[in-house]
Formats: structure tokens, sequence, C-alpha cells
């Protein structure tokens, strides 16, 4: 589902991405840890084009850009639409309710009827535990239920992958749980998804891939038993060392 060949990012003289190759099959879950600014999130950027690498290929779904050659802009969007996207903030319309903020893609976007929009936006609500929230605008919603939200947005938008990006690490601890809880769902109705996070229980439980980076390479990557239990590297010993 998912194919990165040797992928390069550079912001200036900043070598952040230093060949990345990573391939991810339909269904599979994978958890991407390591230190800050080591290019967990560039990397989830590059994946839909919201960052463009330098070099390098990147392959969702039946969609595959390579950009060791010229890349147009116009084809970037061809890939943002294979990957649903949630971040840290959950960066909501507060104008909206949690209904149209769900709609708001679908019919923007896709040009998908109101009324069919507002169907599949209430029955995602419904989905991510939100059915009785639907007419409530962010402001009146606790940290997790607007990333519930979030997630429901991206949903509505039909994607092949889904990518988070450290989507927890803003909420208070007591909302944590609601919103793993989501995405291991989501994991088990088999959606693939690449998942940046500092939970290592969540990694453990559902992950079936976790990939240790540092420096904007991949160090180690095996199952979450092997990667937790017996780390290869030294460099993934000292990081779950420090997270103890
Ligand atoms: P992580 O998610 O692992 O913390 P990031 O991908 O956010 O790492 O950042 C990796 C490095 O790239 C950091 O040094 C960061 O400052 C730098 N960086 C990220 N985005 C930009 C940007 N748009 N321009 C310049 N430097 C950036």
């Amino acid at each position: 589902m998912i194919s990165i060949t040797d992928l390069h990012k550079q912001f200036a003289q900043l070598k952040v991405l230093r060949g990345i190759s990573l391939n991810v099959a339909k269904g599979k879950v994978v958890v991407i840890i390591g230190p800050s600014g080591s290019g967990k999130t560039t990397l989830l950027r590059c994946l839909n084009a919201l960052e463009v690498p330098t070099s390098g290929s990147v392959q969702i779904g039946d969609v595959r850009l390579d950009f060791s050659k010229k890349v147009e802009r116009s084809s970037l969007p061809s890939l943002r639409k294979q990957t649903g996207m949630v971040f840290q903030s959950y960066n909501l319309f507060p104008h909206m309710t949690a209904l149209e903020n769900v709609m708001e893609g679908p019919v923007t976007v896709k040009k998908i009827s109101k009324e069919k929009a507002k169907e599949k936006a209430s029955s995602l609500l419904v989905k991510v535990g939100l059915g009785d929230k639907l007419d409530h605008y962010p402001a009146q919603l606790s940290g997790g239920q607007q990333q519930r939200v979030g997630i429901a947005r991206a949903l509505a938008m039909d994607p092949q992958v889904m990518l988070f990006d450290e989507p927890t690490s803003a909420l208070d601890p007591e909302l944590v749980g609601e919103v793993l809880k989501v995405m291991k769902e989501l994991a088990q109705e088999g959606m693939t998804m690449v998942v940046v996070t500092h939970e290592m229980g969540f990694a453990r439980e559902v992950a079936d891939e976790v990939i240790f980076m540092d420096q904007g390479i991949i160090v180690e990557h095996g199952t979450p038993q092997q990667l937790f239990t017996q780390p290869r590297e030294e460099r993934t010993r000292q990081f779950l060392q420090h997270l103890k």
C-alpha cells in the first residue's frame, strides 16, 4: 500500500531525511518512534506531499511520485488524496459544528451533495463515539473529543491510508485513552496506518511494526516484541532506556 524508496528531504543546508526506504502492506499499522528532531513529522508530511521531498519516490496505492525527477506541483494533490492526516493540534474550523467540520472536505473537495455528506459525516461521528455531539462547536468539546472529530474528518475523504502525527501529545492524560481507542478500532477494521507517537503501550498493542528513527534514517525496525525487548542497535537501546 505504501512504498517509500530512498527518500531525502533537505531544508536549506539541513538534511532532515537521509535515505528512508519503507514498505507498508495493506491493513498494517506502523508506529514510528524516535527522539525529537529525528525527522518523523517530516517523513509523514512527505507522504502526503505537505512537504516536497528533495529526492526519492513515494507510492501510495496506485499513485507514485518520483521526486528524483521533476514533479509538477499539479500532481501533488493526487498523492494527498490517498492519505488522511491527523495532527497534534486538531485545527478544526472554530465557527463550524462537529458535523460541518466533517462535511467540509467531501462537499468542497469531493463535490458530494450536502445531503450525502451529512449522512456520511453523522455516521463517522457516531463511529468515533460522538453521535451526541454533532451540533457542538469545537470550543464546546474537550481536546479528546476534538481530536476524534479530527479523525472523522480525515476518514470522510475515504483515504487509502491514515497518517497520525502525535495525535495525543496535546491532550490531558485522562483524554488520551479515548483517542487511542478509536485508533485501535480503526486498525482492527483493517485501515493501513502510519503513526508517530510516544505512546509505547499503543505501539506494543497495535503496531505490526515499529520503526526507530534517528537523525533522518531508520536505525532499526521490527515487531514491537523484538524492538522493545531485544533492540539490536545501541541507539535504540539508549532511546528506550530514556523513556523508562
Ligand atoms: P521530529 O518529528 O522527529 O521531531 P521533524 O521532522 O519535526 O522531527 O524535524 C526534523 C528537523 O527538521 C528539525 O531539525 C527541524 O527543525 C527541521 N525542520 C522541520 N521542518 C522544517 C522547515 N519547514 N524548515 C526548516 N527546518 C525544518
